[in-house]
């Protein structure tokens, strides 16, 4: 990201809206901005593939669930964020991943412009895709400034998204199991 170019922007865009770029408190505001843009959109130089070690499972066959991890996304509709929790399960093959690594994977995903539904999918291949397992079940549940701030009716309410494979679609029993764990 070429953070003088950004700065350059911002400083524009708060004429464009009516703004004295050069007031006092807006002074470093394009450099700031410009500078949280490297953390807000940083899921774009990052390959799950390389960042995500898999290890072998030892035998261990049941249900695995992160619960309640907190994200925060940019809605690509509106650029305003949207953010909330994630729960990510799923049931082992013959490989897992380190724990710590779950949210840092759907960070990944999450610091881009985004939609929830996507959102919840690329996380549900990718570790498909990683550790070929017998199922994935991803559930995200957001608030979405866009809605809130805007003023648009039903102001507090939550999305909620999903996301199955394997035998977290063929089994009801899995997927019950997932969503009750979850509740
Ligand atoms: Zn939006």
């Amino acid at each position: 990201m070429n953070q003088d170019k950004i700065a350059k922007l911002i400083k524009e865009l708060l004429t464009e809206i009516g703004e004295d770029p050069s007031r006092e408190g807006l002074a470093e505001t394009p450099e700031r901005v410009a500078r949280s843009f490297t953390k807000l959109y940083e899921g774009y130089h990052e390959d799950p593939k390389k960042l995500i070690t898999v290890f072998d499972n030892e035998g261990y066959n049941e249900m695995l669930i992160a619960k309640d991890i907190d994200f925060y996304s940019m809605c690509e509709h509106h650029m305003l964020p949207f953010f909330g929790k994630a729960y990510v399960g799923y049931i082992p093959n013959d490989k897992i991943i380190g724990l710590s690594k779950m949210p840092r994977m759907l960070d990944m995903f999450a610091r881009r412009l985004q939609n929830q539904e996507r959102l919840t999918k690329q996380v549900a291949d990718t570790l498909n895709e990683l550790l070929g397992p017998k199922g994935v079940g991803i559930v995200l549940k957001a608030e979405h400034l866009c809605m809130k701030a805007r003023g648009v009716e039903k102001q507090n309410c939550e999305i909620t998204t999903s996301s199955f494979t394997g035998l977290f679609i063929k089994d009801d029993r899995t997927r019950s199991e997932f969503l009750n764990l979850i509740a």
